[in-house]
């Protein structure tokens, strides 16, 4: 088995690199400071055409796997962007996918490239207040009427609403069936982000000030029938599709995180001098910056076996859960000994690795907690009862 990048790879590094170079660590500090979305490097990705990676090529994308998104990915969030820089683009990467396999071919044409050219932006409304990481319990609803839905409720966490011009919602549209599962009856629509009956309210919160999350409240927001994929009532079974690649690159995100905090406090150790010596020659400093090495060697392992299972259309589940936890940990684990390493100077905000550390929290919460994840491992690879 081959290990090194491939041929693509190398390609989309070198590419990833030169992008990155105009954003240096300054770029991200002040975009994090002013709570401000990185237009900028977000025009620069869509001009190389990377907004596109893994969509089809008829539209103007790329149609690369999930390896190589992945792949890119990582580099982006192993720059000083971190996961500002990734969440920035994260949607466009596959966050489309519904649309390209359940989609009319005439909503592909209107919907993907304009996202593929970056002259609009969409975010993504499935999570809601009361019903958290069980989905079945959302309560926003689509009620048909003539010509198409009208939809009411809340959903929170919706990341780039500030900036976004469309929305992929996810909404009841027929009541819990006690017969049927209860993410029956839930339905995709892709529509416009209509401020006049949607009223978008930042959230305040830890880290990643550049990219919002929002708590979003739809008043009878009419949507036409042409903005539904798919069928009705089978908008959750169209979301399960994404759900591995998704967290296949959050994991890559997680590892390209870890590795810049890594990188960071391998460089202090070996500069820093107290007591006369590098802070780097002390075995309590440098071995767990050797041990997060390890991990996340490890995690760029599983994420490329999870990557490869599911480009080659094998089931990938179990391999794209391990990669997403493993990762999440792993990052977390080498921003939090990136500060310590740095002392006190980890926690001054020039150094960067408090930042890290706060963005490095996200992949282990979101798209999924670590405990549902353990969930699956628990029940779908290992066979033992559902817990819940
Ligand atoms: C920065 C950020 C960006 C986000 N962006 C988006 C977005 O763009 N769009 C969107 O729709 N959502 C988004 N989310 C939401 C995210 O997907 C949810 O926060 C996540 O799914 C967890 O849901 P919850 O917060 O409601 O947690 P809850 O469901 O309330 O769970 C709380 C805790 O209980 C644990 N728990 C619950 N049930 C069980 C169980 N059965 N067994 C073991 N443990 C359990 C969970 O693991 C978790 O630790 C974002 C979240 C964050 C933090």
């Amino acid at each position: 088995m081959d290990f090194s990048p491939s041929q693509t790879q190398q390609s989309i590094g070198d590419a990833i690199d030169a992008i990155m170079a105009d954003f240096g660590d300054d770029y991200w500090l002040a975009a994090d400071r002013d709570a401000r979305f990185p237009e900028e490097f977000y025009q620069a990705v869509a001009s190389g055409g990377w907004l596109g990676i893994a969509m089809p090529e008829a539209y103007g994308g790329t149609a690369l796997g999930i390896a190589d998104a992945a792949f890119m990915m990582q580099k982006i969030a192993n720059s000083g962007g971190g996961m500002a820089a990734a969440s920035s683009i994260h949607i466009n990467i596959f966050g489309p996918h519904p649309i390209v396999v359940y989609g009319s071919d005439a909503q592909r044409a209107e919907w993907l490239p304009p996202l593929i050219k970056g002259t609009e932006k969409c975010c993504f409304g499935v999570t809601e207040p009361d019903a958290g990481l069980d989905t079945g319990m959302i309560r926003t609803t689509a009620t048909p009427v003539p010509g198409g839905y009208r939809v009411n409720g809340q959903k929170i966490w919706t990341s780039t609403a500030q900036v976004a011009d469309k929305i992929l919602l996810l909404a009841r549209t027929s009541a819990p069936d006690p017969k049927a599962r209860r993410t029956d009856g839930l339905t995709l629509f892709y529509t416009d982000l209509d401020r006049r009956q949607i009223e978008i309210r930042e959230i305040a919160k830890m880290g990643r000030a550049a990219v919002d999350s929002n708590q979003i409240f739809i008043d009878d927001l009419m949507v036409p029938e042409r903005h539904r994929i798919g069928a009705e009532g089978k908008g959750f079974s169209y979301l399960l599709d994404s759900l591995n690649p998704e967290r296949i690159l959050i994991a890559a995100e997680a590892l390209g995180i870890g590795q810049s905090a890594l990188r960071r406090a391998v460089d202090y150790a070996g500069s820093r001098i107290v007591f006369g010596r590098q802070i780097g020659q002390n075995q309590s400093i440098q071995h767990p910056l050797a041990e997060s090495w390890v991990e996340l060697e490890a995690a760029e392992l599983l994420i490329a076996k999870a990557a490869y299972l599911y480009d080659c259309g094998q089931p990938a589940g179990g391999l794209a859960n391990a990669a997403k936890y493993f990762a999440a940990e792993a990052g977390f684990k080498a921003a939090t000994q990136a500060v310590m390493t740095f002392g006190g100077m980890g926690y001054a905000k020039e150094y960067h690795v408090e930042r890290l550390l706060r963005e490095s929290l996200i992949p282990r919460l979101a798209p999924v907690s670590a405990q549902m994840v353990l969930n699956y491992i628990a029940e779908r690879v290992l066979g033992l009862p559902k817990s819940y």
